[in-house]
Parts: structure tokens; sequence; C-alpha cells
């Protein structure tokens, strides 16, 4: 259920989508009276969450310094005091605790342990953090992975995607993915052209569709959801390496290059 809907009262310990902008999710996880945020690009919508829900923000979770989600952080720690995790090598309004792969972040009153991994592309300092929370094994992205797409290359080449995506891919199939937007109907209609005969993706898109319907968000997807369905983790698949070169109208020789060219498919399907 989403914490907008709620009118007041404690939240069971989860993790609920705060809405900013058009189709921006800031990640709020709750156990008890604690919460922690990831991403917090606007900082009303979470105090309002905070206030109706009788809790207090301990933690803010950066994945990188895109405006989209750091712009609510200076009025977040104003107003709560909250400690500001976020990656080292990013220019940040604020930030308590460098961060960079290797390094773990564990709060047991929240229910919280996880770790970072370094995720360049999006842009050059992006990280990941994942792990597990209330039990059970998390993901948070930031722009790096969506469902069935990736974030664009501001700063960083292809082949370095690759690698970061290439991270993401090993861990547990049953992780939950929380990324930072809302994009993933139209990153579905992009890899149905990619891979028109993926049954699980076609399945996931008739999902994805009903929740929309209902207004409701698409996420959190999944590692095993994202390795059977999102092209840019299926480079290495001969089905997608082979519509990759049919598009580019060449001969793609390497993972990095079939990669590179279904970037730039995406950016340019309409
Ligand atoms: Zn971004
Ligand atoms: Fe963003």
């Amino acid at each position: 259920m989403l914490a907008e809907k709620i009118v007041t009262g404690q939240l069971t310990p989860g993790i609920y989508p705060v809405r900013a902008f058009s189709d921006n999710y800031i990640w709020l996880l709750t156990n008890g009276q604690l919460a922690a945020v990831v991403d917090p690009g606007q900082s009303a919508p979470v105090l309002d969450t905070l206030k109706r829900h009788n809790l207090n923000l301990v933690s803010i979770l950066l994945t990188h310094h895109h405006q989209d989600h750091v712009g609510g952080v200076s009025d977040l720690v104003t107003q709560t005091g909250a400690r500001v995790f976020g990656p080292a090598t990013e220019v940040l309004p604020l930030c308590d605790r460098p961060l960079q792969e290797g390094d773990s972040i564990d709060d047991p009153s929240l229910g919280l342990s996880l770790g970072v991994l370094d995720v360049p592309g999006h842009t050059a300092g992006h990280i990941a953090y994942s792990g597990i929370f209330n039990g059970a094994p998390v993901l948070f992205c930031g722009d790096t992975l969506f469902a069935a797409g990736c974030g664009r290359l501001f700063e960083g080449t292809p082949a370095q995607m690759d690698n970061s995506l290439g991270k993401l891919a090993t861990l547990p199939p049953e992780t939950s993915v929380y990324c930072a937007h809302e994009y993933t109907l139209s990153n579905m209609r992009w890899a149905r052209a990619v891979e028109p005969g993926n049954q699980a993706l076609e399945r996931w898109q008739e999902q994805a569709q009903q929740a929309r319907n209902h207004d409701q968000p698409t996420l959190p997807s999944s590692i095993a959801q994202e390795l059977a369905c999102n092209p840019f983790m299926r480079v290495r698949q001969p089905t997608v390496a082979h519509a990759a070169a049919q598009w580019a109208q060449c001969t793609l020789a390497t993972p990095t290059e079939v990669f590179a060219a279904l970037r730039e498919w995406k950016n340019n399907f309409r």
C-alpha cells in the first residue's frame, strides 16, 4: 500500500514510495518510529509523510549528485538532524559519511544492513546500496538500473555501465530492486522491440500496465526479473546482440559494443 494513501497512524515496518516531481520515487524505510530515505530530491513530500506517521528521520542515503536526488537534503537535515550518507567522489549539498565500494551501513534499530557498490556510468561516482532490510534482500540503485532499462550515460562509458550492471547481476536473484524513477512502461515498449519473443517480458509488461492503470508503482522489480527481461542486463544473449547489430546495421564485436548500440537505440526510441 502506498504511504501517501494512508491518512495517519504507524506504518508497518517496510519500504514505501514517496512520490516527488513527475516520476521520482523517494524510498522511505521504516521500522517502529524510525525512518530512512533514499535520494530525497524534494523535502516537502518526505516531511509530510514523516509527520503523518509520526516518524523520526535518522538517515538519508544518496546514490549520486543529481538535483532530483539531493534537492531536499539540506532542508531535511535542518528539520530532522538526520545523518547523510553519500558517494565519496561526488559533490553533494551535505555528507556526514562519504562512502565507496566495500563500505557498509549498519543500523540494527532500523533493521538495516547495507553494503556499498561503485556503479559508475550515469554519473562518475554513482554508488548503490545492497544488503538486508527487515530480513529481506534489497537494492537501492538510484539511476543506474531501471526496470527493463538503465540510466543515461552522462558521465561514463558503455564499458563502465556494463561493468556496473554486471555487479548488480551477481546479487541474489530474489533481491528487490528499488529504482529511483517510474520509467518502467516506456522501457518495456523499447525492450519488446529488442526482444519481441521474450515471454517473461510480455507477462511482466501486462502486470506493469495493470499497476499503472491503478496508479500503483511498478516497483520494486527483482534481480531475477531484470536478468530475464532487461536488454541492458542481457547484452551477452545472442537474441539481444543480434537485434542490436540489426539496429546499428553493423557488426558488433564485443558485449561493450552491443551495450553502446542498445543505449543509442533506447536514446532514439519513440
Ligand atoms: Zn540521475
Ligand atoms: Fe534521476
